[in-house]
């Protein structure tokens, strides 16, 4: 007896029976949506078939009418919901029902915390699919043929929700798949038509392929029995559609409803909370086209994996061609959900066509617009909801400005950042700029490897004293982002930790203050600590920048900053040397007891402590740690 003949019990994949069990424990309470996740599938299964048959019409046998069907049957406790869709072969039925094939499931486990509550938000972001069954189910049987294959080929799988299921050969006659659920005693009462109706009218009125139920037969009045009762036997109850079975899509915006949105976007993301919010566009002209894009309210688990699928779903004149076409939506777009249907793309479309076809070029180039548009409409008119989505989304967001060349400045003005102003605003480039000093023309920003390094970094002195607002970004991103950030709305942007620090006319208010200066002294300690330090610095010069420290580390405008640098070096990049200016605040006392020093060995302390604490204090390491204590305590054995 081949093994395809067989009867096989096998384990569950690990990861499948903990999420299994998992979902059980954490879904419990909304035990309806086991109805849409079993007609979501079978929709998905008829799309697949629609598809597949676009080149092999014989998967149709003499079946094209696409259907899904919902069965009960009150003496056994069965509901039994069929579609006549692709079907399943013994091996695909034992990867798809037995194993979690998405990525990241693992890590996706690991992040669960055993709490309750916060794991049942943790599910839904993953979605369970399949083995929502198993809420009103103690047992399901899977009953199933691939399209085209021979009936002997069909396969039982059978599991009752613990450790292991089985797969059996089985002689089928029908096409596609059968699900049967054995109900649980506390969930007989689904196993009524009136209720299975009204679930999919809630939960699956979308779905584009019929959904059908056997119609319910006006009882009999009593008058009517006594007469021709044998006529009335021979009335056999016809199937009849439930759902309105149109491509939700293809519907007018004006007939849809809110929730039918919601429910839709439930169906094409795999997600099982609602949208944050959505748009929904039909474009006729040169290019027709529909598409209907979402945002959702939180990030997948494996948001920061750029190599995950990604993408909208591909209809072409309603026909399903691929899921995750990633070709209509930037990678920093990779959370928008949805669907577009093109009638401009032949039905054999492949994925490489698509790369290399200027009709997906320009339908990208306007969901990119719309998204953007959604986004901005969100920040003006819900700056609530968009603080989640900024929150959820930003650092995704961030990836844009470097990304998408022609949008840069749409995708900065969604951009949101702390600020000096206050300790847990947010506010994006133009509140700043709104409130910007009259004599300012720059909107200067720090970047720093953390939020309380960079509200208390020296470099942040001169502008707490002036009064200047500046943008406080700590994000690993930032620094890369702002590196394609030249100017926002004709105002140039600054990095105060870069350059010579130009304050333009506000330097100038308190010019006469600073009198005291004197620039021999100055020009005398600068050379000083030159002689120290050599050839490890590119310069040393007396500061604007600081009123507290003593001193601080500034790079030159266009090198690349520590943040970068780190992040390449640890990918193993060599990068080429940098040396900083090293500032001085020659006002400072300790700079004041350099100057006055004469002792060469006290002098190179003072100047080794004075580099290694402006290094320190930006975030750098130091080269010789032991020596930077060594100095250090012996200043303080002096004192
Ligand atoms: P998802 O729908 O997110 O892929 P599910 O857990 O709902 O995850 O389903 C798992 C897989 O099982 C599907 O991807 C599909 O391959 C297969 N499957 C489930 N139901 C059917 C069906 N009715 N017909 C064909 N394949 C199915
Ligand atoms: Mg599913």
């Amino acid at each position: 007896m081949s093994e395809a003949a067989q009867a096989q019990t096998m384990g569950f994949q690990t990861e499948a029976k903990q999420l299994l069990h998992l979902m059980i424990h954490s879904m419990y309470s909304n035990p309806d949506i086991f109805l849409r996740e079993l007609i979501s599938n079978a929709s998905d299964a008829a799309d697949k078939l629609r598809f597949e048959a676009l080149e092999h019409p014989e998967l149709y046998e003499d079946d094209p009418d696409l259907v899904v069907r919902i069965d009960i049957d009150s003496d056994a406790n069965t509901i039994t919901i069929s579609d006549n869709g692709i079907g399943m072969s013994r091996d695909e039925a034992i990867a798809n029902l037995g194993t979690i094939a998405r990525s990241g499931t693992a890590e996706f486990l690991g992040s669960l915390s055993g709490d309750q509550k916060s794991d049942s938000q943790l599910i839904g972001q993953f979605g369970v699919g399949f083995y929502s069954g198993f809420l009103v189910a103690d047992k399901i049987v899977v009953e199933t043929r691939r399209a085209n294959a021979p009936t002997s080929e069909g396969v039982s799988w059978s599991c009752d929700g613990e450790a292991e299921f089985t797969v059996d050969a089985i002689d089928r006659k029908e096409r596609g798949t059968s699900v049967i659920l054995h109900l649980k005693d506390d969930a007989k009462d689904y196993a009524n038509d009136w209720r299975l109706r009204s679930l999919v009218k809630k939960y699956s009125d979308h779905i584009a392929v019929p959904v059908e139920m056997l119609e319910t037969l006006p009882p009999k009045s009593a008058d009517e029995k006594g007469e021709e009762d044998k006529e009335e036997a021979e009335i056999v109850p016809q199937y009849e559609r439930v759902n309105s079975a149109t491509a939700l899509w293809t519907r007018p915006r004006k007939d849809i409803k809110d929730e039918e949105y919601q429910e839709f976007y439930k169906h094409v993301s795999h997600d099982f909370q609602d949208a944050m919010s959505w748009s929904h566009n039909r474009v006729e002209g040169k290019l027709d086209y529909t598409s209907l894009v979402y945002i959702p309210a939180h990030a997948p688990h494996d948001l920061y994996n750029r190599d995950v699928a990604r993408g909208l779903k591909l209809y072409i004149q309603r026909t399903f061609i691929m899921d995750d076409a990633e070709q209509f939506l930037p990678l920093y777009l990779r959370f928008i959900k949805g669907v577009v249907d093109c009638s401009d793309l032949p039905l054999n479309v492949s994925r490489e066509i698509l790369q290399s076809s200027p009709a997906v070029d320009s339908i990208r180039a306007a969901l990119v617009k719309r998204v953007l548009d959604m986004l901005d409409t969100l920040a003006k008119e819900k700056p609530d909801e968009y603080k989640t989505i900024w929150e959820t989304f930003g650092s995704v967001l961030k990836e844009g400005p470097g990304e998408d060349f022609a949008n840069r400045e749409r995708i900065a003005g969604l951009l949101r950042f702390a600020t000096t102003r206050s300790d847990d605003a947010m506010v994006s480039l133009a509140d700043y700029i709104a409130t910007m000093k009259p004599d300012q023309d720059k909107i200067y920003y720090l970047v720093g490897d953390n939020e309380s390094a960079s509200r208390n970094s020296a470099y942040l002195e001169i502008f707490r004293k002036k009064g200047i607002e500046v943008l406080i970004m700590f994000d690993r991103i930032d620094e890369w982002t702002m590196s394609h950030l030249q100017e926002f709305d004709g105002k140039s942007l600054q990095d105060i930790s870069r350059g010579e620090l130009d304050l333009g006319k506000l330097a100038d208010e308190e010019k006469d203050e600073d009198s005291s200066d004197k620039p021999e002294d100055s020009d005398a300690v600068v050379g000083k600590i030159k002689e120290v330090l050599g050839d490890r610095v590119a310069d040393v010069r007396t500061t604007n920048r600081l009123t507290e420290s003593p001193a601080c580390l500034v790079l030159g405008q266009d090198e690349m900053g520590s943040q970068m640098r780190k992040i390449m070096e640890a990918a193993g990049q060599a990068m080429p040397e940098s040396k900083p200016v090293l500032e001085v605040n020659a006002e400072h006392v300790l700079i004041q007891r350099l100057r006055d020093e004469s002792d060469s060995d006290k002098t190179a302390d003072l100047v080794g402590l004075l580099y290694d604490q402006a290094a320190l204090s930006a975030g750098e390491q130091l080269d010789n740690p032991a020596l930077f204590v060594k100095r250090l305590n012996r200043l303080l054995f002096e004192a």
